[in-house]
């Protein structure tokens, strides 16, 4: 199957169709087979999709793609700062704290910090539950 864009010379009307091969287009042209849907004028010819408007829309996807990376990057950049302002950070002694916090009982305390993936499963092996979020480097900006 193929998809032309034809448009109609007399009522400049522009519509899809679609053959089976573009032999078939031919064939039916031929027999005046091919009118348009509007006026149904037997003026209609294929057009050839204009490079440029393929590019444009490319180039839109792209931005569009940009902007919702933007936008979950300030997400997590306004979940980070939440962290940061509520939770002591830890770092690499996260596993450690919060094992110290579940274990020991000791009062809940919101922390943060870096664990390996195998770290985190462990951690919940054991019955405590952490969170990953994502991190966004502000150096990687
Ligand atoms: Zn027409």
């Amino acid at each position: 199957m193929i998809k032309y864009k034809l448009i109609c010379k007399n009522c400049n009307n522009s519509f899809d169709s679609w053959f089976s091969s573009s032999k078939e287009y031919e064939k039916l042209k031929k027999i005046k087979h091919i009118n348009c849907h509007k006026c149904n004028s037997l003026n209609v010819e294929k057009t050839l999709m204009s490079p440029n408007v393929f590019n444009t829309k490319k180039e839109n996807y792209k931005i569009s793609q940009n902007e919702k990376y933007k936008e979950v990057k300030n997400k997590i950049r306004e979940y980070q700062k939440y962290i940061k302002n509520n939770f002591k950070y830890v770092g690499e002694n996260f596993p450690y704290e919060a094992r110290s916090i579940h274990y020991n009982n000791k009062k809940s305390e919101n922390i943060y910090g870096k664990a390996s993936l195998k770290e985190i499963k462990d951690l919940k092996e054991e019955g405590i539950d952490t969170e990953v979020i994502p991190w966004v480097n502000e150096k990687n900006n």
